[in-house]
């Protein structure tokens, strides 16, 4: 069975980080008002929105790709989550087996077998 592939768990991972991250600095730009009612349209209102809609399509996409793309290789119905550790052991929740990523072999990790 084919394992899955770290390198793509650590971009899903990558997408969600960044999402966060656009929607925060999106936060801490406050929109600028003329009285009560009209936004300025200024440069800073336009990052914001770039900031926003970044995030949220970041967000979105690391999500389908993890819905798509993370599953266990056995049933295809347990997910794994992209920030599990190389050396760490997880079964899938719906069919019990192991789910592995394909991290090259740690040489500590033989040692200790022997
Ligand atoms: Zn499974």
């Amino acid at each position: 069975m084919k394992p899955l592939s770290r390198a793509f768990a650590r971009l899903v991972l990558l997408f969600f980080a960044l999402g966060i991250f656009f929607l925060a600095v999106n936060e801490l730009i406050p929109y600028r008002t003329l009285g009560d009612r009209y936004r300025v349209m200024d440069t800073a209102y336009w990052i914001k929105n770039t900031l926003r809609i970044t995030g949220i399509v970041l967000l979105v996409n690391g999500g389908i790709q993890w819905v798509r793309n993370l599953r266990c290789p056995y049933c295809g119905r347990g997910y794994a989550m992209p920030w599990w550790r190389k050396g760490e052991k997880h079964f899938c929740d719906r069919c019990g087996r192991e789910i592995v990523f394909d991290d090259p072999e740690d040489p500590t990790e033989k040692r200790k077998g022997e």
